[in-house]
């Protein structure tokens, strides 16, 4: 049956989610602080306009601090029994703090960070990581089964971003290491054909060599072959490694490898060229350099 939606947060991924719902037959009101029309979904005043009599209201906001200060003026103003959805990559703690102002409203809270990036927004292939009650998850499955193909529910709330975070800290390890080696094997008069075709068939495999390899012309079309444009930006993956960190540091948990990851993005995107690049943009940086 057709849902009442608010969405908040109309950019490069929640336009197309707002979108694919709409598109579906589900009556979506959307909110963003900047002008933002979208066929077929109505446009509010307010986040709280968007929020009132919603079943469901799904964010999808930059950062943690913005998503708390949405919620904190859109929790008041929804309809007990609710759901508030949240998408957006936040780190762990302002989620589980969220989720919990949420649940004393009287609301079923989840978080449900996606990977997919805009092309799986677009074409409604996002995956999502999902925390919170069994009840709620129930709820907005039929919205993950619009936006994406896959939700994964993940356990209490928090956990969503969790699993996020510890995705994201591997591929950015595993990016780094893949553009390390090729720029080795260059050096040592390795031709990169035969460097992805041991590779990808050895125990050195992983998504960011089978996949999205960073070396031009090597393996199937990513990133690479258009000039490293992106595909997923280095300074979204920046973002996602300092989530990781901090969620690292408040656990007390010991992550060498992404707080290296974490390093070399901060100085690719900070005082290199890397901003805007793709994250395998690494393979010409390291290209770039010598030991020194
Ligand atoms: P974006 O900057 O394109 O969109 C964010 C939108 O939120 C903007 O339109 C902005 O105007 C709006 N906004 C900011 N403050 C607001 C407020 N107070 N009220 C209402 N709207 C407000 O970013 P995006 O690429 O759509 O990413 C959104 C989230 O998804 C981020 O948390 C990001 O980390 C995550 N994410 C992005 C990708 C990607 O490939 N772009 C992939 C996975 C996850």
């Amino acid at each position: 049956h057709a849902m009442k939606i608010g969405f908040i947060g109309l950019g490069n991924m929640g336009g197309p989610m707002a979108q694919n719902l709409a598109k579906a037959g589900h009556d979506v009101t959307g909110f963003d602080t900047q002008t933002v029309t979208l066929d077929g979904v109505a446009t509010a005043a307010s986040a709280t306009e968007a929020a009132r009599d919603a079943d469901v209201v799904i964010t999808m906001l930059p950062n943690g601090e913005i998503l708390k200060s949405v919620a904190a003026e859109v929790i008041p103003a929804m309809k007990a029994g609710a759901v508030f959805l949240d998408c957006s990559t936040v780190d762990v703690d302002s989620a589980r703090a969220v989720a919990a102002d949420a649940a004393a409203a009287g609301l079923l809270p989840l978080d449900a960070p996606v990977s997919g990036g805009t092309g799986g927004a677009q074409a409604g292939t996002l995956t999502f990581m999902v925390g919170g009650d069994a009840a709620g998850f129930e709820t907005a499955k039929p919205l993950f089964d619009i936006m994406g193909s896959k939700s994964v529910h993940c356990g209490a709330s928090g956990n969503g971003q969790a699993a996020k975070i510890c995705n994201n800290m591997i591929l950015g390890v595993t990016m780094i290491a893949t553009c390390e080696a090729f720029a080795l094997a260059d050096k040592l008069g390795l031709d990169r054909q035969a460097m992805f075709d041991v590779v990808s068939t050895s125990s050195g495999q992983s998504w960011s060599m089978n996949t999205y390899c960073p070396a031009p012309g090597i393996g199937p079309k990513s990133p690479a072959d258009n000039d490293y444009k992106p595909g997923f930006a280095a300074d979204l993956m920046l973002k996602d490694l300092r989530l990781a960190r901090a969620a690292a540091e408040g656990a007390d948990a010991d992550t060498p490898m992404g707080q290296a990851a974490m390093a070399l993005y901060a100085r690719f995107v900070e005082e290199e060229d890397g901003a805007g690049r793709d994250f395998s943009a690494m393979l010409p940086r390291f290209e770039a350099r010598g030991r020194g």
